[in-house]
């Protein structure tokens, strides 16, 4: 069974992405900084996600139909915190919310069903 995720996209089209900016390369982290922008003076965020319509421009493909990151192994630690919701047995209200503003259900532990 494909992954909800690689159906889905929905929070990276949802949210701001910010985190600090020495999680970047130019700060001694592994997110490279030219995937982001300056935000305020300790932070930065993935470029377009400070959008009125947000939509990181490092996620590949069509909201909920096929979508995936593009920088996976080197995302910011937001992206790691934000679980779907029940792949570990408990909710999400961030995955729940952005797939509501995209026209998904929220998932149920039935998408995590082997
Ligand atoms: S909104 Fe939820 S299901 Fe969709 S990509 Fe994000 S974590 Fe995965
Ligand atoms: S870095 Fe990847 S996981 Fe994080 S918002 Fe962008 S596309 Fe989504």
């Amino acid at each position: 069974m494909t992954h909800p995720c690689l159906r889905c996209g929905a929070c990276c089209a949802t949210y701001r992405v910010a985190f600090h900016w020495m999680e970047t390369d130019a700060g001694g982290g592994i997110v490279p900084a030219a995937l982001t922008e300056h935000l305020d003076p300790h932070r930065v965020n993935m470029h377009g996600t400070n959008a009125y319509e947000p939509r990181c421009r490092s996620l590949v493909g069509e909201v909920g139909k096929a979508a995936h990151c593009g920088v996976y192994d080197v995302r910011p630690s937001p992206c790691h915190d934000l679980q779907p919701a029940w792949e570990n047995g408990t909710p999400s209200p961030q995955c729940d919310k952005a797939r509501l503003r995209h026209g998904m259900p929220p998932l149920t532990p039935a998408d995590f069903a082997l």
